[in-house]
């Protein structure tokens, strides 16, 4: 039986509650509005993916797979790297699986940075961060990233804010590009200045790149370890949940040097062990031989970034423009609110359209209060609908 204590949790998560990301969708479930809040396609991925999980699954792929995943995901995952951006990486101890890129950025967090250490992040940050951070017992040190006028209003860093945010028990850097929510794509000079801090203090770099195929306007993703003296310090991350419209499959990687990947796996083979074989055989696949079905789906999603765009414009928002994901942030000053929270809260009710607050995704929400996401990754008609009751909502 559970001690009859009033809060069971422990401490250091009991500022992690419900997350807006529940409470916004089911507010848009009461109210019936259309939920552009929650980072899901309403579309399938490739046919021959879904064709070849459920095949594999008939064909008795059905038990444990090896701990660091079934070696032909691990190779399409090496030979990626290799043709993508020339990293070539060892798929026997260079290259793990996990379940998806959340379990990877946990065991990841917690197998490398020790009770009290700090973690520098750029904000609005994902939320799984904050969560393995807190779990490790490390501390947070955010840098902004805000829209810059001179530059088409694309959110950037300060280097002095981030030069600045490093000290004695800095341990790691978690650099999230294209980023969530912002849909910046980072420079090669913005990760060069990342990577100069890294290699200056001795940092590992943890990198959140499950965005990578989502980029636009030929704007092309860079991983940081491509960047000199990095490949060593750097353990990333991705999944094929984003780029191939699977997000309930929770596949993911790790690339990185041998002694990363192997922390990584102390902690990962006791929170998941091994992650779903059949899906892992599906993917390999289709990493391989469905970059034409990404390569449209890129151009698909730019196309609804252009046209939610130009809807929210109509409707009053200023829109800062992504080159990757597939979200966007709108600035709610000119429709005359302030608070982003307040907003998100009453448009599935007043306008029958649900969005997520930015401010939720900062440690410092006033950097993003008057900031709400917006999800494209839905059909055409339901973005074209979602436009049509907010110009009638704010027009
Ligand atoms: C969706 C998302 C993830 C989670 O990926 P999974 O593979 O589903 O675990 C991680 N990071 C960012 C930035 C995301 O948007």
């Amino acid at each position: 039986m559970l001690p009859a204590v009033e809060e069971p949790l422990v401490t250091r998560m009991r500022r992690f509650g419900e997350t807006i990301f529940a409470e916004m969708s089911q507010l848009a479930a009461d109210h019936g509005a259309i939920n552009l809040g929650q980072g899901f396609p309403d579309t399938d991925g490739p046919r021959s993916l879904l064709d070849g999980a459920t095949r594999r699954i008939q064909e008795g792929v059905n038990q444990y797979p090896p701990g660091p995943g079934r070696s032909e995901l691990r190779g399409a995952v090496a030979e990626e790297r290799q043709r993508l951006h020339g990293l070539s990486y060892d798929p026997d101890g260079e290259v793990y699986v996990t379940v998806g890129a959340t379990a990877g950025i946990a065991s990841a967090v917690l197998g490398l940075v020790e009770p009290g250490d700090e973690v520098v992040l750029l904000e609005p940050m994902y939320d799984s961060y904050a969560g393995a951070i807190a779990l490790a017992g490390a501390t947070r040190r955010p840098v902004a990233l805000r829209p810059d006028p001179a530059d088409g209003n694309r959110f950037t860093f300060d280097p002095d804010e981030l030069r600045a945010a490093v000290g004695p028990r800095t341990r790691m850097v978690i650099v999230n590009t294209p980023h969530n929510p912002t849909g910046t794509v980072l420079t090669p000079a913005e990760l060069e200045t990342i990577a100069d801090v890294c290699r200056r203090n001795d940092l590992i770099a943890l990198t959140d790149e499950v965005y990578e195929h989502l980029t636009f306007d030929g704007v092309a993703h860079t991983p940081l370890a491509s960047l000199p003296g990095m490949r060593e310090r750097t353990l990333s991350l991705s999944s094929a949940g984003k780029t191939f419209s699977v997000t309930a499959w929770k596949t993911g990687w790790a690339t990185g040097p041998r002694p990363l990947i192997r922390a990584m796996q102390t902690v990962n083979q006791f929170l998941t062990f091994t992650a779903n074989g059949a899906l892992q055989l599906a993917v390999a696949d289709a990493l391989r031989e469905e970059t034409g079905w990404v390569r449209q789906q890129r151009e698909a999603l730019e196309s609804k970034r252009d046209r939610l765009s130009e809807g929210l414009r109509a409707a009053g928002f200023t829109v800062l423009r992504p080159h990757g994901t597939y979200f966007l942030m709108a600035d709610i000053r000119p429709l005359g609110y302030t608070d982003g929270i307040e907003f998100a809260r009453e448009l599935p009710r007043s306008a029958g359209v649900a969005a997520v607050p930015a401010q939720v995704l900062y440690d410092n929400p006033d950097e993003g209060r008057h900031l709400v996401r917006f999800a494209f990754c839905k059909r055409d008609e339901v973005l074209d609908a979602a436009v049509e009751r907010l110009a009638n909502h704010t027009g």
